[in-house]
């Protein structure tokens, strides 16, 4: 029997999981290709609610899509595992060993896997420019591992604060959206933790949020950030803009003027650049933050066999910010072309269409904008539009994922939830 077209799908995403679900569907049914999605976790989580996990306000047994599950039902195969290199002449790529977490012991030894087709999609990570002190002292948000790990620190810190009548400092550089949700959303959490413990006398919270720029949220207009401000302010958040972070230590940051903002949980969630793997991928042109580079069609320079999508691609031609929905319609081109390009037509050239951005400041505000630049939310219903906004992007999402029935069952179990369980973690 002719072996099948094999397209090897590296990261589990929100650009990869969406590509290997529909192609899965498509030519994956028809037995037209053989599709393979590898990433070196076992599941799937929306990114864009990392910040929720990081402070405990979603819980994410039921945020988390399998991947096995998700491959069973849709005609596409999951092997764990994380990419280490790419032999673009031989076409395979190489999978590190698997280790068992409790003990190092060896599970699953390194992996060759053999591709007609790679597209790479394993996203991006925060990057603090080598900024000294920074890769010892501070906590990332950059997958549900770290977000977790917060969380474990976050909750120790709080109970330490309120036993010792302490007030609890954190300090968070990058004011950019994953920075400014987080500093609302870790209030948010303490309020309703409130409601809960800490009798009558709740411990403090003093969140600093440094940017580097002249403003928070800077891919938003200039009203959206001054009323985030005001808002953040509002309960409590100091906001310092112009503060260049130089160094970072147990204690604190340093600013560029020499100033010092103490803090005991440290979060660094500026900047934006590419796992460092990309450099072993058969010598591909990447950018300066590490991203593949890409032509239009999504191929990377060099190989018309090799695609590269979501955070980790950079379209030189006309470049996209790294953001969820431009992951998803690069995913969704994808499926709708390689299967007609696996019978030699051409590809077409991936077009980014700006459905405009939404930031939610936990319940307390949110703002929306069009794409012309219009803004919507905020105001004395407390930004609820936005935040229905953001919501709904999570459910259509999952709604992608899971088909209509089970997007349907699983938005019922989230808000029956509810009822049993505390909205925030405290356990
Ligand atoms: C806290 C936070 C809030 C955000 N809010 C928004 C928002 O409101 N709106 C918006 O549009 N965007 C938002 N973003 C950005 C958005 O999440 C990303 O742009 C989007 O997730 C990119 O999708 P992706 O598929 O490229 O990568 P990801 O979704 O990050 O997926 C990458 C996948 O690759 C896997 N992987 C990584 N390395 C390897 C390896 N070596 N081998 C195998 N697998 C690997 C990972 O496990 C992961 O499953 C936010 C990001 C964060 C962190």
């Amino acid at each position: 029997m002719a072996q099948k077209f094999r397209i090897v799908i590296v990261g589990g995403g929100v650009a990869g999981l969406a590509l290997a679900t529909r192609l899965g569907n498509s030519v994956g049914r028809a037995g037209r290709a053989e599709i393979t999605l590898v990433d070196k976790s076992f599941a799937h989580v929306w990114k864009p609610m990392l910040h929720c996990f990081a402070a405990g306000t979603a819980a994410n047994e039921n945020d988390r899509i399998s991947f096995m599950s998700q491959a069973s039902r849709h005609h596409f195969e999951f092997w764990p595992g994380e990419i280490t290199a790419v032999d673009r002449s031989a076409k395979t790529l190489a999978l590190a060993p698997i280790r068992d977490p409790a003990n190092g012991e060896l599970v699953v030894d390194a992996r060759t896997l053999e591709y007609d087709a790679l597209v790479l999609c394993i996203g991006s990570r925060a990057n603090d420019f080598g900024t000294p002190g920074v890769a010892e002292h501070c906590m990332f948000i950059d997958n549900l591992v770290d977000a977790n790990g917060f969380n474990d620190r976050f909750r120790m810190e709080l109970l330490r604060a309120f036993a010792n009548h302490q007030a609890l400092d954190i300090a968070i550089v990058g004011g950019g959206a994953t920075g400014t949700q987080l500093a609302a959303e870790l209030h948010k959490a303490l309020d309703i933790a409130s409601l809960y413990s800490f009798g009558e006398k709740p411990p403090k919270l003093r969140i600093t949020l440094l940017e580097a720029g002249p403003r928070i949220l800077p891919a938003f207009p200039e009203a959206v950030s001054d009323a985030a401000v005001r808002q953040l302010e509002a309960i409590g958040v100091s906001v310092r803009t112009s503060a260049m972070v130089s160094g970072a230590d147990e204690n604190g940051f340093v600013l560029k003027d020499g100033s010092r903002v103490p803090a005991t949980l440290r979060v660094w969630a500026a900047g934006v650049k590419a796992p460092d793997v990309t450099s072993h991928f058969g010598g591909l042109k990447l950018s300066r933050s590490g991203q593949l580079e890409v032509r239009p069609t999504l191929q990377v320079m060099e190989d018309d066999n090799v695609f590269a999508m979501g955070d980790c691609a950079f379209i030189a031609e006309k470049p996209v910010a790294p953001t969820a929905q431009a992951a998803r319609q690069q995913a969704h081109h994808l499926a709708r072309y390689l299967p007609q390009w696996m019978n030699g037509k051409p590809l077409p050239a991936f077009t980014f269409r700006n459905k405009g951005a939404v930031v939610a400041l936990g319940d307390y505000n949110g703002w929306g904008t069009f794409p012309g630049g219009t803004v919507f939310g905020g105001g004395w219903l407390h930004g609820l539009s936005a935040r229905m906004v953001h919501l709904m992007l999570y459910r259509q999402h999952q709604f992608e994922l899971y088909g209509p029935v089970r997007g349907t069952i699983s938005c019922l179990v989230d808000w029956l939830d509810v009822f049993v369980r505390p909205s925030v973690r405290l356990d």
